[in-house]
């Protein structure tokens, strides 16, 4: 028998080995970030074309390479990163296997420029299918900047495989989401096509979740810290209340490399119990630092799952945590038993009873489980409630504030007489109440006609943007949003809804598509028509800080008497509140 076995030549080993590493252009874009934050980058600029497939390009202001360095990062195997082997049980960078760009170079076709701080000059190299088609100093930037272009273009077959663009999309903005919140400190933007998706200056780990996640999480976390010896946790977790139904978003890091864990989501979970209905996903972000030494980051080749060495105390530790984090938001009962207790229980209850999500909209609990101390405050009115409270069975008290005499205070709230006491409104909650019920009426009634934009606006959007979009197309046009689609790039906006002129366009649509991308795809389609009246009831109406004359307060207040839930926002804070007189006269001790 003839002999038979022999090596691979490289190209072919690298190809195949591309498979393992490169499966898209997300998994590309998750290296070359990797990459830079490694390199001690503080600013990282992606650029896309094409959800990736044209072109992925990432600049950084890392420490970069020099002339031989950037040659030798494209060779399997070669990473400046680890040593010998007992550095594999101290490792604290991303990347270590020095497969990544080797890897890309075998499958797409790679520029890059790279200059080290203190060098004059840089190198640019240039690589195709892994072969080096130049090598030579430039001038740029200290710092790197690596672009991939036609990913697969020399492998038709893997290159067919590719998801549409806007899943493709989808995939990267997964991880760049997932890098972007596991280094705050660090500033990202992202453009596709030429559009801006993420402008991210360095902030803290709290804004950077609100930053990525939108600003309807923001009222919603909690933090949450732990020290041990084994392991360090911080992070956020939200209120049960803002757990979404189906999938949410769930995010652990270790040693700040994002990781998937059916184990330790579980533990989280498991702290929420009873809490939150058996299909709901609570958002979290937890970060866990551990000596490395405890963990093996190499049993996966695209390093999101990792193994503790004592995963069961993790596991334990986590549910603490998030439990206590938990048990704290509960309202306790109150003790009320004299005078003076009654006031100081309610100097100490927080302004706002803690809202369940129904829907978007949040209401205030109907049941009395958790809101007993509250309940009682409100029963014996005669003998000591010194104050009304909205609330969404309560219909607002035919207060009748004195229409000749309001007052503005503290950029947003409005003051009045009535028969009862002082009554205060919430302008901007009052409004925008006024906003929302004013576009879930127009819904039902027939088409409305738009007013006609003297300069029609261009609107661009991502595909993935746009695939969201297209489900509200018709909602929008039936309230009067006159929209023409170009491709798959955006809208020519042509006209508005006739009371909605002064909306501002691109804001809308921002705030719209955060509402959008906050609940899985089945829900919105159940809500795309409050989703719409939110988002226009937020943009449309007055901000804090404006003034008002009597007229308009009065009129404010007419319009929400009209509401069918005048006593909440659209998105479930109280409009208003009565101090009564007889809490005056106790306060006087008359
Ligand atoms: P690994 O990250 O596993 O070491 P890679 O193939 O991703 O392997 O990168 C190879 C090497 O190239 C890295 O170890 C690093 O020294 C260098 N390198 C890659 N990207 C950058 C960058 N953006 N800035 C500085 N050096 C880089
Ligand atoms: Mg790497």
């Amino acid at each position: 028998m003839s002999e038979i076995i022999r090596l691979l030549p490289d190209h072919i080993a690298n190809q195949i080995a591309a498979g393992e590493v490169v499966q898209r252009p997300a998994s590309v874009v998750k290296e070359l970030m990797e990459n830079a934050i490694d390199a001690g980058a503080t600013r990282l600029n992606l650029y896309l074309k094409d959800a990736g497939k044209a072109l992925i390009h990432l600049i950084d202001n890392g420490s970069g390479m020099g002339p031989r360095d950037a040659r030798m990062a494209f060779e399997r195997h070669a990473t400046s990163k680890i040593r010998e082997a007992t550095d594999l049980f101290a490792i604290r960078t991303m990347g270590f296997r020095g497969e990544a760009l080797a890897s890309i170079a075998a499958v797409a076709q790679v520029h890059m420029k790279t200059r080290l701080h203190d060098d004059e000059l840089g190198t640019e190299v240039m690589v195709e299918a892994n072969e080096i088609k130049s090598h030579q100093p430039c001038i740029t930037a200290a710092g790197t900047s690596l672009a991939v272009k036609n990913l697969f273009f020399n492998i038709p077959a893997r290159r067919n495989f590719l998801k549409s663009n806007p899943v493709e999309t989808r995939h990267i903005l997964q991880e760049f989401t997932r890098v972007a919140m596991a280094h705050p400190e660090v500033s990202f933007t992202l453009e596709h096509n030429s559009a801006e998706m993420y402008n991210l200056p360095a902030t803290t780990a709290q804004e950077r979740v609100v930053q990525l996640m939108g600003p309807s999480l923001s009222g919603q976390l909690v933090p949450v810290q732990e020290r041990t010896l084994y392991v360090q946790m911080q992070g956020f977790i939200c209120k049960p209340a803002a757990a979404r139904k189906g999938r949410g978003e769930q995010y652990f890091f270790v040693n700040d490399r994002f990781i998937k864990s059916g184990y330790l989501h579980h533990a989280v979970l498991n702290a929420y119990q009873d809490l939150i209905p058996d299909d709901a996903h609570p958002f979290y972000a937890i970060w866990l630092t551990i000596d490395p030494k405890h963990i093996d980051v190499n049993i996966h080749p695209t390093k999101t799952e990792i193994k503790f060495d004592d995963e069961a105390t993790v596991y334990a530790l986590l549910q603490s945590v998030v439990k206590k984090a938990v048990a704290a938001l509960l309202p306790g009962p109150l003790e009320i038993d004299d005078e003076e207790g009654v006031a100081a229980a309610i100097r100490n209850t927080p302004p706002e009873q803690e809202p369940l999500t129904i829907g978007h909209l949040r209401t205030f609990p109907a049941t009395k489980t958790s809101a007993e101390g509250w309940e009682k405050l409100f029963e014996s009115k005669s003998q000591a409630a010194p104050a009304s409270q909205a609330s969404a069975q309560e219909p607002i008290p035919l207060a009748e504030p004195d229409e000749a005499v309001w007052l503005q205070f503290n950029e947003r709230y409005l003051l009045s007489p009535t028969p009862d006491g002082l009554l205060i409104l919430d302008m901007v909650h009052a409004h925008q109440r006024v906003r929302y019920e004013a576009v879930m009426r127009s819904t039902v009634l027939p088409p409305v006609a738009s007013q006609q934009l003297l300069f029609p606006q261009s609107l661009r959007f991502t595909p993935e943007e746009m695939s969201l979009l297209k489900e509200m197309e018709q909602a929008l046009s039936h309230i009067g949003f006159d929209l023409h689609p170009f491709g798959n790039e955006g809208y020519m906006l042509q006209g508005l809804p006739p009371d909605l002129t002064q909306i501002g366009a691109q804001a809308f649509f921002e705030e719209l598509l955060a509402l959008a991308r906050e609940a899985p795809a089945q829900e919105v389609k159940n809500k795309i028509v409050e989703r719409i009246a939110l988002a226009v009831a937020r943009r449309s109406s007055i901000q804090p800080g404006k003034k008002l004359n009597t007229r308009e307060m009065a009129a404010l207040y007419e319009q929400l008497l009209r509401c069918e839930h005048p006593g909440l926002s659209p998105s479930g804070k109280p409009t208003w509140f009565q101090v009564e007189h007889d809490f005056l006269d106790r306060h006087f001790r008359r």
